[in-house]
Order: structure tokens, then C-alpha cells, then sequence
């Protein structure tokens, strides 16, 4: 058996990224329902937003170059309701988002005023022009870009399309998730007490959550069992998806079947990555599906999907907005011995002299479940380096690989 080459993580993320684009169509969806949609197309103001100069305070519009008179109260303003000119020698009640009245070109603060006995307004002896107005577009004006096709909406961005009167954005299709794990010791939760040499399956509910933070739809083919017949009817299950991904039976032990059956039904690339958890993974496809294969060690299938699957999963949804993750911190260990393979430590993370420091979880072992749970980022460590305390490193921080 020929032994699958040796990639470097950025070697493997480029060969996977290579030739992805989006699989999905474009749909138009509500507002609404949009949260976490990927939009398909970039979006431009239609309106200058606000649409008219108006007040940012409670007090008075008036004219700057009548500060520090007396003046009686021509009108009233609420939000909501439309000014009449301001004639000179006079200001308006006004109060905040109400439209300024055309003549005035300020605001006075009601704390900055005082009434006289006959009910007039005493204005502050100087009023600078423009104090307290929001001008017409400044947040927007109409034909600015205001959101980029491939951006995954946030809740400020659906505000942001509501504020120009969009109720439907067009998005692409969510992405359809095929997941198999495989492994005849696999038990799920909930099936009852395991019986010698089971185990429950911890990667189903872990890679499906991943998943759907993502904003696929994960369709569940549930635990297959290490045969050719089981993993062979899984994989033509899971082929009318967007995506398969497997974990476990990508080594090469006998009773890894992934790898022969990817192979009869479409293709498959089998690589040995040089990151530390999560050496084995597998790429290639269903029929014409994208198929991707994680380890089995819990471990190493969160931080494969987290490395490789994740950048993968935005490709086929079209997103256009995954920037870089990594921030500096320091090393809370040392690392005397330089590894062959670029390790990514389970650590938490601290603030202390205006720095993150990285203190790793005791047990980094890839079977060790409780080190991801325990942590809240991956520590880079290069390969072939050594690190003393206090060395300057990158982490990633988990909450950053979770969208
Ligand atoms: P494999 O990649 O199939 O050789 O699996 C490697 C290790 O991960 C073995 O100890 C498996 O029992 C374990 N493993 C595989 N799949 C899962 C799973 N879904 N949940 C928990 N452990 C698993
Ligand atoms: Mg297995």
C-alpha cells in the first residue's frame, strides 16, 4: 500500500481551495429571514440615509448667527412631524430625529438654554453652525456600496438594509450537508448502556453544530458501520447533497473503508497533513459531489474541520468575507524540541501587561476531547521550532473558526 504524501497545511489548503467555487443557487428571502444568509450580490444604497437634516438633541433649532438673544418659540418639532420655515428672530422646539426647519442651521442643547418670565429662550452667548444637526447622508448616501456580495449577513446588516427600505435580499441557497461517522464501536447517545468496546459518538453532534454555525443544513446519515456494503450505501445517501463529510476510516488500517469506497464511486485524494492533531484527510468527490474525510479522534476532527473543512464550506457557499483569524500572543510554555508537524495547541487565554498569554490544557492528545472544551483557541506552533516562555506566537481563537 502506497503511503499518502506529506502536505503542509498551507500546501493542503491550497490544493483543496483550488478549484472550488460556489455549488448553490440564488434565492431571494425575506429580511427577516435572513440572518446568516450569504448575500449573492452587492448591495447599494437607494436612499440617502437620513433622507433630510435633523436634530441629534432635545432643545432648540435655531440660527447660529442669533446666539446669545432672546427669542420667542415659533413652532414645535416632534420626531415624526414636518417643519415649517423658521422666521428670524425666532427658534423651534425641536426634539432628537425631528427634520431641522429650513432657516436653521443648529441646535441648542435644552440644558444650554434659559426661559425668561415671558417664556422666550435665552441661547448661549456662541452657537458654531452645524452643532447637533445630522446631515442629510451621512450615514449613506443613495448609489454608496454599502455590503459585498459573498458577506454572511450580521444582525447590524439586516438594520442596515431595512434603514434603505429593503425587505428582500438575494442569497445564496443554503448549503446541503451530507455527515456519515463511521466506525463499528460508534453508539449514539441515547441508545442505551455501551457495551464492551463502544463508545459514543462524539463527532455527529459536534461536526453537525459546526456545521450549522456555518449555516449549512447537515442531513444526518447517522453511524456507519466499517464494511464496504455500509459505507458505499452511505456515501450514494449522502451523494444528492452539497458536500459529504465523513469522519473516521481515513488511516489505513483494514477497517478503513472510506477511502476505497470515495474511490469506486467518484475519486479520492488521501493526504497526510502535517498538523498536530488531525494527520490524516481525505478530499475528493461522490459521483460529482465534493467529498471531504476527517479523522475519527475527536480532537483531530475539530481541528481538521476547523483548518481545512471550514475554508472549504465558505468557497462552496460563496462567502467572500472570511479575513484572517490569527492574533498575536505569547507563549505560556516552551517548546524545546522542534516537531516535524505544525502543532495546534488546545490553549486558554489570558490578558496580562497588555498581551494575550497561551497556557495549554495538560492533555494534548488527539483522542482528548475535553482539551478543545477546556480551551479557547489553538495556539500555532511553527514546525520545525523551538519556543522558550514568552516567545511571541499566533492563536486563533475558537469563536473565530465557528462562522
Ligand atoms: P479512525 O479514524 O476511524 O481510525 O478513528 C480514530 C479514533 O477515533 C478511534 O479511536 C475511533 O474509535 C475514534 N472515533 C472515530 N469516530 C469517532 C466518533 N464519531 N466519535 C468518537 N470517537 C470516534
Ligand atoms: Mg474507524
Amino acid at each position: 500500500m502506497t503511503r499518502a504524501p506529506l502536505q503542509s497545511l498551507d500546501q493542503a489548503l491550497d490544493l483543496l481551495l483550488a478549484d472550488v467555487h460556489s455549488a448553490v443557487e440564488q434565492e431571494s428571502v425575506e429580511l427577516n429571514k435572513a440572518l446568516g444568509r450569504v448575500l449573492a450580490a452587492d448591495l447599494h444604497a437607494r436612499l440617502d440615509v437620513p433622507p433630510w437634516d435633523n436634530s441629534a438633541m432635545d432643545g432648540y433649532a435655531v440660527r447660529s448667527t442669533e446666539a446669545g438673544q432672546s427669542l420667542p418659540v415659533a413652532q414645535r418639532i416632534a420626531a415624526g412631524e414636518r417643519p415649517e420655515p423658521l422666521p428670524g428672530a425666532a427658534v423651534a422646539r425641536i426634539f432628537t430625529g425631528a427634520p431641522l426647519p429650513p432657516g436653521a442651521d443648529a441646535v441648542v442643547m435644552q440644558e444650554d438654554v434659559q426661559i425668561d418670565v415671558e417664556g422666550r429662550v435665552i441661547l448661549p452667548a456662541k452657537i458654531a453652525p452645524n452643532d447637533h444637526v445630522r446631515h442629510r447622508g451621512q450615514d449613506c448616501r443613495a448609489g454608496d456600496h454599502l455590503l459585498g456580495a459573498g458577506r454572511r449577513l450580521q444582525p447590524q446588516d439586516l438594520g442596515l438594509i431595512a434603514s434603505q427600505g429593503i425587505s428582500e435580499v438575494a442569497v445564496w441557497r443554503r448549503l446541503t450537508v451530507a455527515l456519515l461517522s463511521t466506525g463499528s464501536e460508534l453508539r449514539e447517545p441515547g441508545s442505551g448502556e455501551l457495551d464492551a468496546a463502544a463508545i459514543y459518538n462524539s463527532n455527529r453532534p459536534m461536526l453537525a453544530a459546526l456545521l450549522e454555525q456555518l449555516g449549512c443544513e447537515v442531513r444526518d446519515l447517522g453511524i456507519v458501520g466499517d464494511t464496504p456494503q455500509a459505507t458505499r450505501k452511505a456515501l450514494q445517501a449522502g451523494a444528492s447533497a452539497d458536500l459529504v463529510i465523513s469522519s473516521g476510516g481515513v488511516s489505513v488500517g483494514e477497517a478503513d473503508h472510506v477511502r476505497d469506497v470515495v474511490a469506486e464511486l467518484g475519486e479520492i485524494d488521501l493526504w497526510r497533513i502535517a498538523i498536530k492533531p488531525g494527520k490524516p484527510f481525505a478530499k475528493g468527490r461522490v459521483g460529482s459531489t465534493p467529498f471531504l474525510g476527517l479523522p475519527g479522534n475527536p480532537s483531530s476532527a475539530f481541528v481538521t474541520f476547523v483548518l481545512l473543512a471550514r475554508p472549504f464550506v465558505h468557497a462552496l457557499q460563496g462567502r467572500r468575507d472570511t479575513g484572517a483569524v490569527a492574533l498575536p500572543a505569547r507563549a505560556d510554555f516552551a517548546v524545546p524540541r522542534p516537531g516535524s508537524r505544525r502543532e495546534f495547541l488546545r490553549v486558554t487565554t489570558r490578558v496580562e501587561g497588555g498581551e494575550l498569554w497561551a497556557t495549554p490544557y495538560v492533555n494534548q492528545s488527539s483522542g482528548v476531547l475535553t482539551s478543545v472544551s477546556a480551551s479557547d483557541a489553538l495556539a500555532m506552533v511553527p514546525e520545525h521550532r523551538t519556543l522558550a516562555h514568552g516567545d511571541a506566537i499566533e492563536i486563533l481563537p475558537l469563536h473565530r473558526l465557528m462562522d
